[in-house]
Parts: C-alpha cells; sequence; structure tokens
C-alpha cells in the first residue's frame, strides 16, 4: 500500500521549528481521519514532510508552499499561472487547466496574525481545491471548503476521501521561483536612489 506525501515547503524561513510542530499537531488529525475514513485505510501512511526541495517533492501528492506573504507569492511567478480564484486571502492553489496539467497550493503566513488553527484551516482549504480539482465553486461546500472557512466537518473529510486517490501532478518550480524573486529584491535594494 503507498503512502500518501504532503510536501510542506517553507520558503524564507517564514515558520520556525516550534510553529511546524504546531501546524502538524493541528493538521494531521484531519488528513488521518480521511486516511482512515476507510477500512481497510486508503493509504500506508500520510507523510507530512518538511524536508523537502524541488527534487524529491517531484514524487509527493501535494506540495503546500508557505510564503510571508501574498507579495511573495511563487504561484503568481509560475509559468503555468493566468490568474486565478483570488477569493482566498491567506492562500492561493494553481489548478489545471495548463499544458502540463501541474498543481499547487500556497498559504500566506502574515494573513493569519499568528493564529495556528486559522493557518491550518487554509493548509485543508488549498489541500481541498489542489485536491478536489475545483475553483470557486468548492466554495459553497461549507466547513473548510467555505471562504473564509471552519475547521473541516464530516462531509469536507468524506469528499476528500472519494478524490484522495486521483494523482494531481504537482508544480515544484516553487523553490526556484522563490530564490529569484528574492535575488531580485536584493539587486533592486542596491540600486542608489
Ligand atoms: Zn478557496
Amino acid at each position: 500500500m503507498p503512502n500518501y506525501t504532503i510536501a510542506l515547503a517553507v520558503l524564507g524561513s517564514c515558520l520556525d521549528a516550534g510553529q511546524q510542530g504546531h501546524l502538524e499537531g493541528l493538521i494531521r488529525p484531519w488528513f488521518d481521519a480521511i486516511n482512515n475514513s476507510h477500512n481497510p485505510p486508503i493509504f500506508a501512511r500520510m507523510n507530512l514532510d518538511w524536508g523537502q526541495n524541488a527534487s524529491s517533492a517531484a514524487h509527493s501528492d501535494l506540495v503546500i508552499y508557505f510564503v510571508p506573504s501574498s507579495t511573495e507569492s511563487v504561484i503568481a511567478g509560475s509559468p503555468h499561472f493566468h490568474g486565478g480564484v483570488r477569493t482566498d486571502l491567506a492562500g492561493l492553489t494553481l489548478h489545471p487547466p495548463h499544458a502540463n496539467g501541474q498543481a499547487a497550493s500556497e498559504v500566506y503566513v502574515s494573513e493569519h496574525n499568528g493564529s495556528m488553527t486559522d493557518m491550518a484551516i487554509t493548509v485543508f482549504h488549498e489541500a481541498m481545491h489542489n485536491q478536489l480539482y475545483l475553483g470557486d465553486p468548492m466554495h459553497s461546500h461549507g466547513g473548510a471548503a467555505g471562504s473564509p472557512g471552519t475547521v473541516p466537518n464530516a462531509d469536507n473529510i468524506t469528499e476528500m476521501a472519494r478524490h484522495i486517490r486521483t494523482r494531481r501532478h504537482q508544480w515544484t518550480g516553487g523553490w526556484a521561483v522563490y530564490q529569484r524573486l528574492n535575488a531580485d529584491l536584493d539587486s533592486d535594494s542596491s540600486i542608489p536612489l
């Protein structure tokens, strides 16, 4: 039985180890609930992996980038981004149709004003957009699917369980885009006024 691996990519050191542990403690039970809603479970294990890079994340089932704020969106810097759902103030999901059919999600850390519960809800919300392959219409589904959402309800878990076996190829260019973004910012600041 395969694992389901979520690559949690912290860009710009915007979450420290303590915050990562706190967030994982909040989201793990929700993803485990998806897996355990079937008997036997759908996957051997739900992996929450904070140590990914672009090459290892290529094997992940879901990639979630954490960026300091929306002005540092890596998804907006993706060559596959042609505008999208902007009703999510705290996150964004890149999803097909695109030529290469890749998806990815990002979460804006500063939009949560330090609330790890709100950030955990955003992680689950963007994961739903990604895995369910749905844009704005998802927001009428309620619970964590709403915008703004609440903690996941039983329907959210059931809906994710129904679709979680469907492989969504993930865009792993976020690390490179973030690096470029910061190189640009550094060179801008060196321009004399
Ligand atoms: Zn949304």
